[in-house]
């Protein structure tokens, strides 16, 4: 039995259709080198979606190898709950100087969702511990993506195909997503109204990744800045996607003079090569849950893996490599590329109707084609096909290469994209949107 055919007999695709997952040519990576991922068949793919978002200085990386090789002389794991562990403190130091969040302690877990979920309830039980009654509300921004869990979920947006749990949902006040103009004045508008029943305000600075590629100017965040802090309203900033520079400062947070009350890390706090995330709590938010030992004050939560040792060790590693390897520099050198190259070899192709990008995340929205068509995943194949890893979200095709991308790599992916644009929609007649 080949490798798909053995895959469908017992694994359960996240986000797929396993009816189809056959069919739809998936990659079964072998293993991997560099920016490339490398096939059963010894076919080799750059990597464009960076394993959707994780992978910052690609695969097999001597220096992140060694550093969980060496953790794993000393331990793998060991809980967090009650207990701790000397590279998770040295991680947490390392972490506390370069995050916007001030005087920040970190709450470990495994997932995005997971982070976004700790926030959630940590805001939530921030009020209740200040005995402050009916502060028991979120806001969160249209377009929305914070994860899978149920609370994540709730803050999100109810599209991306989750409306069957939509029973499951709290209520959650919805401003405007960044596509409007005044979305910011509008949610700061909200935040005045309903203040006295909000616990947090959520958001993802700057970039929503899910939303396909949705960009915020960064002086919107101003006015819903003050709002929050003239309402004493906190503030989630979910940094899962736009974290250790994404966008060309290592937070997002920055770019828009946003010091959250919690900050969410995950994706590439490990630069993509074990499953960790934190949610970091401002000196404000801690302390409301200072009191006595098992008292109400305590925060009930807490993940079996959360602060794991090896994760815990590439991640402080992959922080100062980022450093040593100055990956920001290039961060924004290669955005101003790829940009360049996006409106001079894909803005013209008529089956595209918007590019949208912000460091080193990009969306490119095409038209939609003939119902039924899935003109998105089409191209995205015919890129596969010619060893370039993408992956679309509806009919955006989504540009996530790894933060130590090449000029050369970037134009290969356009040269693929370009391509596979024009070869997919020269079999169909062009629809306007
Ligand atoms: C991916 C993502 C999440 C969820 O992270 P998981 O690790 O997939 O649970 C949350 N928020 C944002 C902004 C994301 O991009």
């Amino acid at each position: 039995m080949d490798w798909i055919a053995r895959d469908a007999a017992v694994v359960w695709h996240g986000f797929t259709q396993m009816s189809c997952f056959g069919a739809n040519e998936p990659l079964i990576v072998e293993r991997a080198e560099g920016h490339e991922l490398i096939d059963t068949e010894g076919r080799r793919y750059l990597d464009a979606i960076s394993s959707v978002w994780v992978t910052t200085l690609g695969h097999r990386v001597r220096e992140l190898d060694e550093a969980i090789v060496r953790q794993l002389g000393a331990v793998a794991h060991s809980t967090m709950l009650g207990n701790g562990n000397t590279i998770v403190v040295e991680l947490a130091e390392a972490l506390a100087e370069v995050v916007p969040v001030e005087r920040p302690h970190f709450m470990f877990a495994s997932d995005g969702a997971a982070a976004v979920e700790q926030a959630l309830k940590i805001a939530f039980q921030y009020w209740l511990n200040l005995g402050v009654t009916g502060r028991q509300a979120f806001l969160a921004v249209g377009g929305a993506y914070h994860g899978d869990t149920i609370g994540a979920l709730s803050v999100g947006d109810e599209s991306f195909e989750s409306a069957a749990f939509d029973p499951l949902r709290f209520d959650v006040l919805r401003a405007p997503g960044y596509a409007e103009p005044g979305w910011a004045t509008a949610a700061a508008q909200l935040v005045a109204e309903h203040a006295e029943d909000l616990a947090a305000v959520v958001l993802e600075p700057l970039v929503q990744g899910a939303a396909g590629m949705q960009i915020a100017r960064p002086d919107d965040y101003g006015i819903l800045d003050q709002a929050c802090r003239n309402h004493g309203v906190l503030l989630v900033c979910d940094e899962v996607a736009t974290g250790f520079g994404r966008t060309g400062t290592l937070f997002a947070s920055e770019r828009c003079g946003l010091t959250p009350d919690l900050l969410c890390i995950g994706k590439g706090l490990t630069g993509g090569y074990l499953p960790m995330s934190a949610t970091a709590a401002s000196s404000r938010v801690y302390e409301a849950f200072l009191g006595e030992d098992l008292g109400p004050r305590t925060f009930y939560h807490g993940h079996s893996y959360a602060g794991n040792a090896l994760a815990a060790a590439v991640a402080l590693r992959h922080l100062r490599l980022l450093e040593e390897r100055d990956v920001l520099a290039n961060v924004r050198a290669r955005s101003r590329e790829l940009r360049t190259l996006l409106e001079q070899r894909i803005t013209p192709l008529p089956a595209v109707a918007e590019i949208r990008s912000e460091g080193l995340m990009a969306g490119v929205e095409l038209h939609t084609g003939t119902p039924g068509e899935r003109r998105g995943r089409l191209v995205c194949a015919h890129a596969v096909r010619n060893g370039v890893l993408l992956r679309p979200i509806g009919d955006v095709v989504i540009l996530v290469p790894p933060l130590s991308i090449t000029s050369a790599e970037l134009m290969q992916i356009v040269d693929a994209l370009s391509e596979a644009i024009t070869a997919v929609t020269a079999q169909q007649a062009p629809v306007s949107a």
